[in-house]
């Protein structure tokens, strides 16, 4: 996308602006009543766009206006001075990875292919459900819960914040579990918004395709 040059330029900024909020990859009630229309409304709406918004401002006319959304993060991960930009650059790309981890009538049986690396990884299906849920619902404060892949082996990571497996490792879905996530539709019960999403929404399908 192409910049425009202003001398005034806080009020075009945005339309220059390189990164844009991709569109859902379903409609906002797709998921609903696991997750309503309401919660993706304020998530996606609000927060997502948020991140990307502010990712736009921070960077204008900085030396990563130019660079992709995964090298900023990569160029920006463990600087303090930076730690505007890499969260809201994190959050762009988490937030992207986490609708596409999910979709309508997910859960169930993954794939073959990917059942046969879950069983070489974990003892079942089950069990990497079971960890994947305790995962997120231990994780204290913000933060998310991933299926990564790592040397070869599925694993469950957790991480804080707007914090990635993204360093030589292979993320295969992610569970947002900030209370943005689930507080209008479960409150305090993120177990609850946990193992719904893992029983109905999560996309095997997906896992399947970065795995490979
Ligand atoms: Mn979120």
């Amino acid at each position: 996308m192409s910049k425009i040059e202003t001398s005034n330029s806080s009020t075009v900024r945005g339309a220059a602006s390189p990164h844009v909020l991709p569109a859902l990859p379903y409609a906002e009630n797709a998921l609903d009543p696991v997750i309503t229309a309401k919660t993706m409304s304020f998530h996606y709406g609000k927060h997502h766009k948020g991140y990307v918004d502010n990712l736009n401002k921070l960077i204008a006319g900085t030396e990563y206006a130019d660079l992709s959304l995964e090298k900023i993060i990569t160029s920006t991960v463990g600087q303090p001075e930076k730690t505007a930009i890499f969260n809201n650059a994190a959050q762009t790309w988490n937030h992207t990875f986490y609708w596409n981890s999910m979709r309508a009538k997910g859960g169930g049986e993954p794939p073959a292919a990917l059942k046969q690396k879950i069983e070489a990884s974990f003892a079942s299906v089950d069990a990497c459900k079971k960890e994947l849920a305790s995962a997120a619902v231990s994780q204290f404060g913000s933060g998310w819960a991933w299926l990564i892949l790592e040397g070869g082996k599925l694993k469950v990571v957790k991480t804080a914040n707007a914090d990635a497996p993204l360093k030589s490792i292979k993320p295969l879905l992610a569970i947002d579990v900030w209370e943005h996530a689930y507080y209008l539709d479960y409150q305090n019960r993120r177990a609850d918004y946990v193992n719904a999403v893992l029983d109905k929404l999560i996309n095997w399908e997906f896992a399947l395709q970065n795995a490979s």
